[in-house]
């Protein structure tokens, strides 16, 4: 059956990719998005202190959707950067656990040729909304709540 990744690489046509340039850095100042697998994962490596839920509010900013998606996302800290953000790099880069936004997001993703509905984010957002993902969404409410 077909992973969340391999269906949000299928309809964004994006790639894992890799690059520290101080424009892909930018972007973690705002935590990138991950499907509840990568959300769960991260929570059974023990980061569930470091993760809060997040109201996705960029569907309705875009007239696309009228409610935030309400999902379980790394916490932004005070400094404005992502949790995982340290000395520059991505704490869980090599643990192979960063969120799939940040694996397939690049500096080249521009306002200019953003498109909503193959947006890594919005593609993203959707999985915490698919019946497919119910049994982990529930699980990852579990452990958030005990
Ligand atoms: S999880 Fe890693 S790649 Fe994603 S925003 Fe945080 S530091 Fe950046």
């Amino acid at each position: 059956m077909e992973t969340s990744l391999q269906r949000i690489m299928r309809k964004t046509g994006r790639k894992p990719i890799e690059c520290k340039c101080q424009k892909c850095k930018q972007q973690c100042k705002t935590p990138c998005l991950g499907t509840p697998e990568d959300i769960l994962r991260l929570i059974k490596a023990g980061y569930k202190e470091r993760l809060a839920i997040t109201h996705w509010w960029v569907g309705i900013a875009r007239g696309k959707l009228d409610f935030p998606v309400i999902m379980i996302q790394a916490r932004q800290e005070e400094n404005g950067y992502c949790t995982f953000f340290r000395d520059g790099l991505c704490e869980l880069h090599d643990l192979g656990l960063k969120p799939t936004e940040g694996r397939l997001s690049h500096h080249s993703i521009t306002k200019e040729n953003f498109k909503f509905g193959k947006s890594l984010s919005w593609n993203v957002a959707k999985e915490w909304m698919d019946m497919r993902n119910g049994e982990i969404v529930e699980e990852i409410i579990r452990h958030m709540t005990s």
